[in-house]
C-alpha cells in the first residue's frame, strides 16, 4: 500500500483542486477501487466541498484537558489567577473565570487551589468523519477554531484510512495535506511513500516551496514537484524548475492559470469532471500520468 500526500508551503495554491483531480483520476483508472482518501487538512477542510460524500460516521475528537472552576467551593482567594503563566484566568463580576481557548492545560492552579476547586476536564476539540465518496472512501476531520493537537487529529485522520487500505488491500492513500511546515505537516508526511508539492511561481511560493521541501526530506520520503498558475510568472517557474533539477528533484508538469478550476470548485466537482477538455484537467491528467508510475515502484 503507498500513501501520495499532496502539500504546499501555503494554502491557496489549489493543493485540493489537484488532490480532488487526482481522487476522479485514480478512481478511472488501474486503481478503480483501489484507492482511500484522506483529508488531512484538519484546520480547513475542504476536500468534502469538492466530493461531496455521503457521510457514514462522525465522532468526538478529544483534544487537551482545561481546568474548570467549581463557583460553590472557590473562596475567591484569586491565587489560581496569580499562578496562571497563560493569563486564562480572568476575574469578572467577583467570579473567577477560566477561558478555555487560552488555558494550557498545565495544571497549576489545580495544585494552587486551597480549596481543591478547580479540576481538569477534557475538552471537545474536533470532529472526525467517515464518509463515502464518489471516488473511494473519505476519512476527514475538522478541528475547532482556537484548539490544539491538530497533529494528533491528522494521525488519527491517516491511520484510520491507511487500517482501510490494509485491510481491504488497497493499493494507494491519497492524501491532502495540511499546509505549511508545521506540526500537521510533520504528522502528514510521516510514513509518505511519495510527496507532490504544488507550487506557485511567485517570490512568497518559491520561498514556501523551499521550506515544504525541506521538510519533505527529513522524513526521508521522495518529492515531486507540480507548478500552478505556472503562466502568470514564466520567469518564476523556469526559477522553480531550475531550482528542482539543481537539486535532484523531478518537476513533473506545469498547471496554467484557468478559471475552470474555480467554476469547478463552485459547482462543487473535481476539475477533470467538470471539463475534462479544459487546460488545467490537461495538465493535471499528465501530471498523474507521471505520478503513478513513481508511486506503483515504491516497495
Ligand atoms: S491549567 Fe494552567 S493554563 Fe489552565 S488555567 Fe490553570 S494554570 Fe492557567
Ligand atoms: S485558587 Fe481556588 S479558591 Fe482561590 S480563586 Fe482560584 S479557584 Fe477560587
Amino acid at each position: 500500500m503507498k500513501q501520495l500526500i499532496i502539500l504546499s508551503g501555503k494554502g491557496g495554491t489549489g493543493k485540493t483542486s489537484v488532490t480532488a483531480a487526482f481522487s476522479h483520476l485514480a478512481a478511472q483508472g488501474q486503481m478503480a477501487n483501489k484507492v482511500i482518501l484522506a483529508d488531512a487538512d484538519v484546520d480547513a477542510a475542504n476536500l468534502e466541498l469538492v466530493l461531496q460524500p455521503r457521510l457514514l460516521e462522525q465522532q468526538d475528537f478529544k483534544g487537551g484537558k482545561v481546568a474548570v472552576i467549581d463557583q460553590e467551593s472557590c473562596s475567591f482567594c484569586g491565587e489560581c489567577q496569580a499562578i496562571c503563566r497563560f493569563d486564562a484566568i480572568n476575574y469578572i463580576d467577583g467570579l473567577y473565570l477560566i477561558d478555555p481557548i487560552a488555558c494550557d492545560g498545565c495544571a497549576s492552579c489545580v495544585y494552587q487551589c486551597p480549596n481543591t476547586s478547580i479540576s481538569m476536564h477534557e475538552q471537545i476539540a474536533g470532529n472526525f468523519y467517515f464518509s463515502e465518496s464518489r471516488f473511494g472512501p473519505l476519512y476527514h476531520a475538522n478541528l475547532y477554531p482556537g484548539q490544539e493537537n491538530s497533529g494528533k487529529l491528522v494521525t488519527l485522520v491517516k491511520q484510520r484510512a491507511r487500517l482501510q487500505a490494509l485491510d481491504e488491500n488497497r493499493e494507494l492513500v491519497i492524501v491532502d495535506g495540511p499546509p505549511g511546515i508545521g506540526c500537521p505537516v510533520i504528522s502528514a508526511v510521516s510514513g509518505a511513500s511519495l510527496a507532490l508539492i504544488v507550487a506557485e511561481p511567485t517570490v512568497a511560493g518559491v520561498h514556501d516551496m523551499h521550506r515544504v521541501l525541506q521538510t519533505v526530506k527529513h522524513f526521508g520520503v521522495q518529492a515531486m514537484v507540480c507548478i500552478n498558475k505556472a503562466d502568470i510568472y514564466p520567469a518564476g517557474a523556469n526559477e522553480i524548475e531550475a531550482f528542482c533539477k539543481e537539486s535532484g528533484i523531478e518537476t513533473v508538469g506545469r498547471i496554467p492559470f484557468d478559471l475552470t478550476v474555480a467554476s469547478a470548485m463552485v459547482a462543487g466537482e473535481a476539475v477533470t469532471v467538470f471539463n475534462p477538455q479544459a487546460p488545467s484537467s490537461i495538465a493535471i491528467s499528465a501530471i498523474w500520468e507521471r505520478i503513478v508510475p513513481a508511486l506503483l515502484e515504491k516497495k
